[in-house]
């Protein structure tokens, strides 16, 4: 077993994020100041503050640990030490500077420049966002359960039978908020989920009630996730058009059909085609398409191909999105990217950006997934100038967002850097009775009466 004694801190969560990067799940024992790690060697090693060291103590004691097992094991990951923060935030914080984050944090050149050039965007896109109200509006239903499906929080096609009192329910907490809103948002970002699983006449009177209570403007960034072609009708994109969304995303996932098959998406590549075409002639102005890579059932090759396929049909934003899956105990990094003879996952990534680069899209968010299989990162890429404010909002600490629907998150910004969060309440049954004291309870967190926010 492995022991890590904690000397001088008691950063027991940064301690453990290291040790699972190279050996599985471990233990707190705080009784005794360590964390244990059965999967790892007999071994004991002493993680110690270090005073005169020029980085936060929690950072430089993950930095060292980092280092050690490294050197133990022979094996490095993208993405260093880096765990339980945001690689942009780090990156601001290092100027933008790609040899920083690998002289401080070992985090591999092509991790650290990606970092950097996402950084700078989302800097500027944070900041516009603070500027204003962003709203969000969730659905969290979906046709059927795709079965690599990481929303765990709850089982989204459970209650399918209840989607129209759901929307009243979403209609009432929006007119409940209506007589206290004075400001016109910088975004409205209606998720899930898979919000295009409404029919079109519930689909009509929740875009409609978006529109009464937020009013939003011609600068007004709406966005619809349209996710599965299998819910997208001419109907439901028309409604979006007539009640100002601009924005849609279609998300294949993969292009390949024998795959859609397999993860339980009920519909094919042609599905995807013929969605995107619909919504191009109805005049959106920018469609965002997600793939994913490491998906299981198809090799690294196969992810390469959809990321030139969707290339091909020109979407305005492409987000590459890495399988999150619980990494699994005792399996070597080679192992991981390799699994079910994937092939080589992380390498086909690069290869990706490098694609999507060449066709002038530039990275300008990403985030990553707590100790995922495969160990990458999530990224959204834009042609210039199209990129997705409410993406950033939704992650940045400087700004609101204002969110109906059971289990949204409301946040609240302070100009002192202050955060709050106010969640509406999860359990679809208990939203559809409650919608209106969800409203309630967001009057007095934005403080509404008194100040419009
Ligand atoms: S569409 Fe998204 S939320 Fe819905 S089941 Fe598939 S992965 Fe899960």
């Amino acid at each position: 077993m492995l022991k890590i004694i904690l000397q001088g801190h008691d950063n027991y969560y940064g301690i453990g994020d290291v040790v699972r990067l190279f050996y599985g799940p471990c233990r707190e024992d705080r009784e005794n100041g360590a964390v244990l790690c059965d999967l790892g060697p007999d071994m004991t090693l002493i993680s110690a503050a270090d005073a005169s060291n020029a980085l936060p103590v929690n950072r430089q004691v993950k930095r060292d640990l980092y280092e050690r097992l490294s050197e133990i094991t022979g094996v490095t990951v993208p993405w260093g030490c880096l765990t339980g923060i945001r690689p942009t935030v780090v990156a601001a914080e290092e100027g933008f500077d790609p040899r920083a984050l690998t002289e401080k944090y070992f985090v591999r050149a092509d991790k650290a420049k990606l970092a950097c050039e996402c950084a700078r965007l989302e800097t500027s896109i944070a900041a516009q966002a603070s500027q204003k109200l962003n709203v969000y509006a969730g659905v969290p239903f979906c046709p059927g359960r795709c079965s690599y499906c990481s929303f765990i929080a709850q089982d989204v096609t459970k209650h399918l039978d209840r989607l129209h009192d759901y929307a009243s329910a979403m209609i009432l907490e929006m007119n409940t908020l209506a007589p206290y809103l004075d400001e016109i948002p910088g975004t409205i970002y209606m998720g899930g989920g898979t919000p295009t699983v409404f029919d079109e006449n519930d689909m009509s009177r929740v875009l409609e009630a978006l529109r009464n209570t937020f009013r939003p403007d011609g600068d007004t960034e709406f966005t619809v996730e349209a996710g599965r072609p299998d819910t997208i009708t001419e109907g439901k994109l028309k409604a979006m058009r007539g009640n100002g969304v601009g924005r849609i995303c279609i998300n294949p996932q993969t292009m390949r059909d024998e795959t859609l098959r397999k993860i339980n998406r009920a519909h094919t590549a042609a599905d995807i085609v013929k969605a995107y075409e619909t919504a191009r002639k109805l005049g959106f102005e920018v469609i965002n398409m997600d793939l994913i890579a490491g998906l299981m059932y198809e090799t690294a090759d196969d992810f390469l191909e959809s990321v030139k396929t969707v290339a091909a049909l020109d979407p305005e934003n492409i987000t590459i999105h890495t399988l999150y899956k619980k990494r699994r105990a005792g399996m070597s990094r080679e192992d991981v990217l390799n699994a079910d003879g994937r092939g080589d996952v992380d390498k086909a990534v690069r290869e990706a950006y490098e694609f999507l680069t060449g066709r002038g899209y530039v990275p300008y968010y990403m985030y990553r997934q707590k100790d995922t299989e495969l160990g990458l990162e999530n990224t959204g890429f834009c042609k210039p100038g199209t990129h997705n404010v409410y993406n950033v909002a939704m992650m940045s600490y400087d700004s609101s967002v204002l969110s109906v629907g059971a289990g949204a998150m409301s946040k609240r910004a302070f100009a002192d850097g202050r955060y709050e969060r106010c969640p509406n309440v999860k359990d679809v049954s208990l939203y559809i009775e409650e919608a209106a004291k969800c409203a309630e309870k967001k009057i007095s967190f934005f403080d509404l009466r008194r100040s419009g926010r």
